[in-house]
Order: structure tokens, then sequence, then C-alpha cells
């Protein structure tokens, strides 16, 4: 099982991804956190990409990314189920993937994770982190809790976090759509897309994304 799991930032993957990759048994792929550990740890690469301000959205080169994808690959990284999550994210990564990396079209399914785009402004905006152990909150789900900001886990203060701020969240949302359009699309042409609607609560959605994913392999 191969699932290349798309969708806008702000939408929810990051929790999906954690739900699907422990029911399926999958290997959790994350290129940001695999770029992120980069710049952390300030390798070679690291610094490279840390000139493309991915925080705001930008894109590392579609060379870098295949590449790197390529090297999983040789390194045997990629031979057992799996999920990706964050690439492929322009059509020319998607054309990558499809010709180079995967060897069976329908070992594949892409799921794309989609809503409105006002309701991920206004979750995103509602979204709130813990400044001592990082938990995520939503002030829009648990209201009553958060009287006093406080992390109801570790009593840290919780905090908006840089990358939420309104104008730098619209930006990165924008020149998501400009490029996952193609994505979607050439996805679609291949017949391997499904869209799941991600309003609502988070196991409605993961209930969603369950029956699109069983219909597709039969034998899971
Ligand atoms: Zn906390």
């Amino acid at each position: 099982m191969k699932i290349l799991l798309i969708g806008p930032p702000g939408v929810g993957k990051g929790t999906q991804s954690e739900l699907i990759c422990s029911f399926y048994k999958l290997n959790h792929i994350s290129t940001g956190n695999i770029l992120r550990k980069h710049i952390d740890e300030q390798t070679e690469l690291g610094k490279f990409i840390s000139s493309f301000k991915i925080h705001e959205g930008n894109f590392v080169p579609d060379d870098l990314i295949n590449n790197l994808i390529k090297d999983m690959k040789h390194d045997g990284l990629l031979e057992n189920s799996y999920l990706l999550d964050g690439y492929p994210r322009t059509i020319d990564q998607s054309v990558f993937y499809v010709n180079n990396i995967i060897s069976n079209l329908n070992e594949c399914i892409a799921i794309y994770l989609d809503a409105d785009r006002d309701y991920i402004i206004n979750r995103i905006m509602k979204r709130r982190i813990c400044n001592k152990c990082g938990r995520i909150y939503n002030l829009s789900q648990y209201n009553h809790k958060f009287s006093d900001n406080v992390c109801s886990k570790c009593g840290g203060k919780l905090i908006q976090r840089l990358d939420d701020n309104i104008d730098v969240f619209k930006n990165r949302l924008e020149i998501y759509d400009k490029t996952t359009k193609d994505v979607v699309r050439y996805f679609k042409e291949l017949k391997v897309l499904f869209e799941v609607n991600a309003l609502g609560e988070i196991k409605d959605v993961f209930n969603r994304i369950k029956n699109v994913i069983g219909e597709y392999y039969d034998s899971y």
C-alpha cells in the first residue's frame, strides 16, 4: 500500500497521517519533516534549503526533492508500505514519482484531503500551541477550557505559531493551491485520486479515508 496524502496546509493532514499510519501500519514519510531536520541540523543540504524560506510557503526546487526521494528508493526505504506526506507537490514531481519511483501505478492511491478555504483559515486562526510541550489546541473545539490559555497537559502557555499569522498563512495557501491544481488533475486522469471532505470531527474524516482506502485495496 502506497498512499500519497495531498491537502492544503491547515486541513488536518498531520493528524490524519498519524491515524492512517498506525491503523494500516505504514511508514510515515514526510518530506517537510525531512527538510526541517536538515535545516535544524544545519547540514549542507539544510543550509541550501534554508535559502528558500519554506516556512513562508515557498517550495524547494523539484530536482532537489526528486533526488531526495530517489535516494530513499535506492536505500530501500520505499519498498514497504508507506504514506507520503508533502510529496509530490508539483506536476514535475508527480510525473517523476510515477515514472521513476513506483513500478506499478495500481499500488498507489492519492488521497486529496480538502475543505473550504475559509473554513481552513478560520481553523488556523484559532490554533494554539503549548510553548512548553508543543501540544496543539484548537480554540473552536474546546472553547470552555481556554479561559486561561494554559496547557491542560503540562501547564505551559498557549501561543499562536508564527506560521499561523494570517497573512503568512494565506500566502502559503495561495501558493499551495496554484501548484497543487495540476497535481490533483494529473492523478485524477490516472484514476488513482480520491477526494475526501476534511470538514468535521477528526474521527469522521478518518472514517471517510478508511472507506476510500478499503474500496481501493479490496484485500485490506
Ligand atoms: Zn503543554
